[in-house]
């Protein structure tokens, strides 16, 4: 992908902080600013510089040669640098007579000493700058995510025909992953979840050998990954034939869902939007039992900017890609989630999820 206009944005962003050097570390940011596509993993092992005048990658000769590969005809200027990338750039920059750097703090402290040791001048931190970029999608990014999402409709579909009473929750998440991955995902966004029963009461359940019972909730949350950019989505299913009390807390949610989507537009704020879904479950005496915030951004990361919780002032933009995810969550009981992926425009929301929102009964 084409890094040209994001490395202006952050020059301008560095112009306006009156820093003449940006460190970036942070490891989907710096695939993000370089646009190397399937060079980089999780591991920090990079230092992107950007100046005034030159953008530069310092990484080790592990991935020196695809980093270098993929920087022809870009304007990145690649470096191997092992096994002391923080020298390597400190000496770049003393010999430009650069004096004050900005490091992301989102690095270690371990690792903002041995800048500060290494560099002759002024270190900040710089928060949220590429991060803040990232926010807002380009036309190809969010193709990307069309296409992760198309993977993950289709899983759903899949395993909801394999299904049935004296499976293992761990058995449907491999079925999910399988099938993502079989399909053409890189990986997955994160390990699937899925929780049976009591467990669905559990926001963040972790998969467990537990054999799903018949009349149970069934709660499902994953998301495959294209070309580094991560798709995520819950769907709620009854294992048999639902009970009154489950397709009440069922509908509200479905409602509040629906609520939240017709909440987005561009240029509204994370805490606006989280109102319209929240207010439906406080009407419906349940909102004291969803007990997380309704949705965040999802790029290369699941988990980014913009947020959608109860408190957040951060506006969604246009371009934005954040996921809408109301849920009720009763102990002993059983929750339920439903999570659509949605692009921000400015007058509503695209919805990108085409999985079925109706009560499933299996
Ligand atoms: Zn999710
Ligand atoms: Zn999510």
């Amino acid at each position: 992908m084409i890094s040209e206009a994001r490395v202006s944005a952050l020059r301008a962003r560095m112009a306006a902080e009156q820093v003449p050097a940006l460190a970036v570390t942070d490891p989907a940011n710096v695939t993000y600013l370089t646009g190397f596509d399937g060079v980089f993993d999780e591991e920090p092992a990079h230092i992107a510089l950007v100046t005034e005048r030159a953008t530069t990658l310092y990484t080790d000769n592990r991935y020196a040669e695809a980093s270098s590969a993929a920087s022809e005809g870009t304007g990145w200027e690649v470096r191997a640098a092992w096994p002391d990338l923080v020298s390597a750039a400190c000496a770049d920059l003393a010999r430009d007579c650069i004096g004050r750097l900005a490091l992301e703090d989102t690095a270690s402290r371990r690792y903002f000493d041995s800048v500060e040791s290494a560099f002759e001048g002024e270190v900040v931190a710089a928060r949220g700058w590429v991060e803040s970029l990232r926010a807002v999608k380009e036309s190809a990014e969010v193709e990307r995510i069309v296409h992760a999402q198309a993977l993950t409709d289709a899983a759903f579909e899949h395993v909801l025909g394999t299904i049935r009473p004296g499976l293992t929750e761990r058995e449907v998440a491999l079925e999910l992953e399988f099938h993502m991955r079989r399909h053409g995902s890189d990986g997955v966004a994160f390990p699937p979840i899925v929780a049976s029963g009591p467990n669905s009461a559990l926001p963040h359940a972790r998969v467990t050998d537990r054999v799903i019972g018949h009349g149970e909730l069934l709660k499902m949350d994953f998301g495959a990954r294209v070309e580094g950019y991560c798709a995520d989505m819950t769907r709620t299913v009854v294992v048999g034939k639902a009970s009154e009390r489950q397709r009440e807390i069922y509908e509200a949610v479905r409602s509040a869902n629906a609520a939240g989507i017709g909440a987005v537009r561009g240029g509204a704020k994370g805490r606006e939007i989280d109102a319209a879904a929240r207010s439906v479950l406080s009407d419906a005496g349940l909102g004291e039992l969803f007990t997380h915030g309704l949705g965040h951004g999802v790029g290369l990361q699941v988990h980014e900017l913009p947020n959608a919780g109860p408190r957040s002032e951060d506006v969604v933009s246009t371009g934005s890609v954040i996921t809408i995810e109301p849920g009720v969550y009763v102990a002993g009981f059983g929750g339920v989630r439903i999570e659509d992926l949605v692009v921000v425009e400015e007058a509503g929301a695209r919805v990108l999820t085409r999985s079925p929102k109706d009560l499933i009964e299996i």
